[in-house]
């Protein structure tokens, strides 16, 4: 059969050494996926360099005009090593050595009851074709003779993905409210035979590949940080941020701007639930339409209700928010604060700098919350990805059948 690597259940992230370039990226390199070269400081990552990150540049502007001019050129060894590598100028092997070690999560027996319980592994490691080492850990349901298959009654995951994980499932208790039987079912739910990861979650575009290998892909560092390891540098840039990012339009000039506006007429509360039914896109495009939504959006309680719905992920600016000695700062433009985190944090390809942590964990999030129906017991099941629905209504074609309504609950 070969072998293969198996992903954390909650990132998709492996937990294998990864591949960091030993010199910096060519110019060839850039030219080729049509890329400029990193500058020194960038608008949004100005003023957050420091002696062990010097990933702070960004390289994200892309020329497709010269990827399309290097396209044709003929791809060498050396170019294959470059894409099949991360640029030691956006992450270091060091930083990315806390994937390396992973926990398990299983069924057990209560010690005492002798009752189904889901239990967790101490610290361990992967070798190869699903087959793990752990230590015992402090589960006292966890025994340590059972035999561990990865994806094959057991699942595997990274400590900092399993604390995001029990963080959306169970809010302020975290992992310690978790009910690790009904997370064992739910995971369990969600991979089919044979899997190297949950296949029924999205892990996110741009996001990890589920390939028999893990790959070192160039462009894609973000995927492999710690989300969460870099808190306290990535709440200094945003509150640096907040301090300096003050209102152009006078509260008073807002208030008059506000008087033609057909969203005046709606009490204040009503107005409130409905931004808070919208994305964070859709309501600064509102707000430009709107000097009412404007004006609303420029009011720090609005956030604080907002932001824990549509960003929770962004625990640096909910901190910030629940900072009361932060209000010394007036006419904070609060809108242009948050839709710069929420701009800066957005997981894409070739990005750098300290927020791809608050990317990762953006992504991981997501991941999380799709478990979410499972777990609380809203959904039976995951509902069918694209490619089941796909395979099934071709079955159902090749058998004569017509098309039937294919349940996903
Ligand atoms: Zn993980």
């Amino acid at each position: 059969m070969g072998s293969w690597d198996c992903y954390c259940a909650i990132c998709g992230g492996p937990f294998c050494t990864l591949s960091v370039a030993q010199k910096p990226r060519s110019q060839r390199f850039f030219r080729r996926h049509g890329l400029s070269q990193p500058q020194s400081s960038s608008s949004a990552h100005a003023n957050q360099s420091t002696e062990d990150d010097r990933g702070d540049a960004t390289a994200e502007t892309g020329n497709n005009g010269a990827a399309d001019a290097a396209s044709i050129e003929k791809i060498t060894a050396e170019d294959e090593l470059e894409d099949g590598s991360y640029d030691p100028d956006v992450i270091s092997s060091r930083k990315t050595a806390w994937l390396e070690d992973l926990h398990i999560l299983m069924k057990g027996e209560d010690e005492e009851t002798g009752e189904e319980v889901g239990c967790v592994s101490g610290v361990g490691r992967y070798y190869d074709s699903a087959q793990v080492d752990v230590d015992k850990g402090d589960d006292p349901n966890f025994d340590p003779q059972a035999e561990i298959v990865a994806y094959d009654g057991s699942f595997p995951f990274h400590w900092p993905c399993f604390e995001i994980l029990g963080t959306v499932l169970e809010g302020k208790a975290g992992i310690n409210g978790l009910n690790k039987l009904k997370l064992y079912t739910t995971m369990r739910a969600a991979h089919p035979m044979f899997a190297s990861r949950l296949n029924k979650l999205d892990y996110g575009n741009p996001g990890p590949a589920c390939d028999q290998w893990w790959f070192s892909e160039a462009g894609k560092e973000f995927v492999v940080i710690h989300p969460t390891a870099t808190l306290k540098k990535t709440t200094a840039l945003i509150r640096d941020r907040w301090m300096k990012c003050t209102q152009v339009v006078s509260p008073s000039d807002r208030l008059r701007r506000a008087g033609a506006d057909i969203f005046q007429r709606l009490p204040l509360e009503l107005l409130a639930k409905t931004c808070n039914m919208l994305t964070p896109e859709s309501l600064f495009q509102l707000a430009l339409a709107s000097p009412t939504i404007d004006a609303l959006v420029e009011d720090k309680p609005f956030w604080k209700q907002y932001l824990p719905i549509h960003m929770p992920w962004s625990f640096e600016l909910l901190s910030l928010f629940d900072d009361e000695s932060q209000t010394f700062f007036h006419n904070v433009d609060y809108k242009s604060l948050v839709r710069w985190v929420d701009q800066e944090t957005t997981p894409r390809l070739w990005m750098r700098g300290p927020f791809m942590s608050i990317a990762n964990r953006r992504r991981i999030w997501h991941v999380c919350e799709q478990m979410e129906p499972v777990y609380s017991g809203r959904l039976r099941r995951f509902p069918l990805s694209e490619e089941e629905r796909r395979r099934s209504e071709l079955m159902m074609a090749r058998m004569g059948l017509p098309p039937r309504q294919l349940q996903n609950s």
